[in-house]
């Protein structure tokens, strides 16, 4: 059995709401597992279930192989780092860093040993005597993971932990985080609304919707295999675009032109005359000039953002807006009309009705 292992778990309120729909996941030991999804998916839910902070309304959760569900907090061995970093303000943060450890009567020198080794992974050890208030988001951010790895407990448990650092903070704690990671190698679940986050910090990302589990996988499978279109549009910034066609003898109109589909999915496509399908690229995915094997689609440029490593098209396609990401060398001017390929392979598929995806995944 794995590490950490979720069965059927159901998070149903008293007032009734059912915030968590049988959950399943199996969580290996030392990985950096990434709850993702918008804003009321139930990930947190889901973390607090596991702390012991929510019980569990229906289903089995294991820690270690133990049956955990009546477990209380401090008996599963987690430690959790909130989005408000819960410092003690009147502590330096030496004191900060001590004071679980003191709770638990441990012998002052091995203390002092355990605060100087973590104040070095987290890189605080010019800034031990200094309280709370003279430092910075980011350093603060690090004592809070601080308390949390000082415990040397199995499984860390970080809810939204970067959301009160800035644009740049976050990037550089990001990575900072992993190293920890990498360094103590607690089995970690992670918390984020934020699908950067959780492409480059997961092993393994969760992306959750309305309770439900989209879909499992590492970065690379659900940014190239999404199951269905919510992953798809969720993961890649700017997201995947899609424009809505109806499938007529296996070819679809897409801007007054028309296009053979069953170049991508072959005689399959059939099976769709008459339906409602979305066809979906990636804005990256794209070429401006010519290339074999690709659908050759016309846009009106509406507007350009240069970025600096490229530039954001936006282009208008008889009413379909598109997003194409493009060197910045190739910039178009805007009110121009231009013609772009997308290649076969790059195309996917969706059932309009039941948001599953037709290829692409295998
Ligand atoms: P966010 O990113 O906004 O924190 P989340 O994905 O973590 O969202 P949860 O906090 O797990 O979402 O909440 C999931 C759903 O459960 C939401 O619709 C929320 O309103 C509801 N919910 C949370 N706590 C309770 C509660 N104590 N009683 C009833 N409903 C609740």
């Amino acid at each position: 059995m794995a590490y950490l292992s979720l069965k059927d778990i159901n998070k149903i309120y008293p007032n009734g709401f059912h915030a968590v729909h049988n959950f399943n996941l199996e969580i290996e030991q030392g990985e950096f597992i990434v709850f993702v999804g918008p804003s009321g998916c139930g990930k947190s839910t889901t973390l607090r279930m596991i702390a012991g902070l929510e019980n569990i309304s229906k289903g089995e959760f294991y820690i270690d192989g133990k049956y955990a569900n009546e477990m209380r907090p401090r008996e599963r061995g987690v430690a959790m780092v909130f989005q408000s970093y819960a410092l003690y303000p009147h502590l330096s943060v030496y004191d900060n860093l001590a004071f679980g450890l003191s709770l638990q009567g441990i012998d002052e020198d091995v203390i002092e040993e355990r605060v100087l080794a973590t104040a070095k992974i987290l890189g605080l050890s010019d800034y031990l005597d200094r309280k709370p208030r003279a430092l910075s988001g980011g350093q603060r951010q690090r004592v809070a993971v601080g308390r949390a790895i000082i415990r040397k407990v199995g499984i860390f448990l970080m809810d939204e932990p970067l959301s009160n650092l800035d644009a740049k903070q976050r990037v550089t704690m990001r990575s900072e985080i992993t190293d920890i990671h990498r360094k103590v190698g607690s089995t970690t679940i992670y918390v984020t609304h934020d699908q950067t986050e959780a492409m480059t910090m997961a092993d393994r990302i969760v992306v959750m919707k309305d309770g439900y589990i989209q879909q499992v996988g590492n970065p690379y499978e659900l940014y190239f295999k999404p199951v269905n279109l919510f992953v798809a549009g969720f993961i890649g910034e700017p997201p995947m675009n899609f424009v809505r066609a109806t499938v007529n003898d296996g070819c679809v109109e897409i801007a007054g032109e028309k296009h053979d589909l069953s170049l991508v999915v072959g005689e399959r496509i059939n099976e769709y005359n008459g339906k409602d399908i979305m066809f979906g690229f990636r804005p990256e995915a794209i070429s401006l000039a010519e290339v074999e094997n690709s659908f050759k689609l016309s846009a009106d440029v509406e507007l350009t953002e240069l970025l600096g490593d490229n530039t954001n098209v936006y282009v208008d396609m008889m009413g379909d807006k598109v997003i194409l990401k493009v060197d910045p060398h190739d910039t178009p001017k805007m009110d121009t009309r231009i013609s772009y390929c997308v290649p076969h392979k790059n195309v996917y598929l969706f059932d309009a009705e039941t948001e599953t995806v037709i290829n692409k995944y295998e």
